[in-house]
């Protein structure tokens, strides 16, 4: 964060993505035109968000068990605890972690995730995923982009609509990291529950919100060049490792963990 830095305005006036995600978690830091999109969305959009949160937390687990020590995670969200830092830094105290997120709401309660064990470090980047050069150019000065870097991507993407060059910044991204890194991404599908996903879409578009929900071959092309790891792109609680596996459950997210080689 930039010292001095005028304190971030909240626009109450209209949604945005991370307060409406934040209520479908069962969070307290929306308002009352978040909830009045959440209300609408049917109620698989809850367990959407649950789900994504609980890859989240496995993928990251099992990242840092691999001994990964540098994450760049990009639209971060609300702090929700466990914060990504939080689940690294049980495994590898000594971690870097580095957000990132361009919602003023995200800077204003930034101070919750920059609660570092005092062996590793985590930093706060206010910055739009559209600009990824300017990430990187920040994120330099805290990473080490000689060594492999976790770049996490998670429920964020289908926010870019292909009117942005979603693949494009995530080829920039992932250009810039050195092999043993990886890429961990999740992704709303359009192709799974299809009149799930035109609802949600067009509830969000009510409150001004573009989403732009893909098929799984659209949520795989973020992924070329890179190596799959098991389970592959599969659904959010399809994606499992050595932890307990999930209950079998339907759901309209996409995961998957990659290794850029
Ligand atoms: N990654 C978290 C939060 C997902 S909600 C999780 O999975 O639990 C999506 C987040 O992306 C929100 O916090 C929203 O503010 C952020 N976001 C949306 N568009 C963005 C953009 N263009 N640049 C950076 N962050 C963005």
């Amino acid at each position: 964060m930039t010292a001095g830095a005028p304190r971030p305005t909240i626009d109450t006036s209209r949604p945005h993505p991370a307060r409406v995600y934040d209520w479908l978690l069962g969070g307290k830091d929306n308002y009352p035109v978040d909830e009045a999109v959440g209300d609408k969305l049917p109620p698989e959009a809850k367990d959407a968000a649950r789900q994504n949160r609980a890859f989240m937390h496995r993928a990251t687990a099992w990242l840092a068990a691999q001994g990964m020590d540098q994450f760049l995670d990009i639209g971060t969200g609300i702090p929700t605890a466990p914060n990504l830092h939080q689940i690294v830094q049980e495994i590898v105290p000594s971690a870097r972690v580095v957000y990132t997120d361009n919602d003023p709401i995200v800077l204003r309660h930034a101070e919750a995730l920059l609660v570092s064990r005092p062996e590793g470090l985590t930093d706060y980047i206010q910055a739009d995923v559209r600009e990824p050069l300017e990430i990187l150019e920040h994120a330099r000065g805290l990473l080490d982009f000689d060594r492999p870097i976790a770049l996490s991507l998670i429920a964020l993407m289908h926010f870019l609509p292909d009117d942005q060059d979603p693949y494009g910044i995530v080829g920039t991204l992932v250009d810039a990291l050195p092999s043993g890194s990886h890429l961990v991404l999740s992704h709303a599908a359009s192709d799974l529950y299809p009149e799930l996903a035109e609802q949600v879409t067009a509830e969000y578009a009510k409150g001004g919100i573009r989403l732009g929900f893909r098929t799984r071959t659209g949520v795989g092309r973020f992924f070329d060049g890179l190596d799959l790891v098991e389970p592959g792109l599969v659904t959010a609680p399809e994606w499992f490792k050595d932890t307990a596996r999930p209950d079998a459950e339907g759901s309209g997210i996409y995961a998957a963990v990659a290794r850029v080689s």
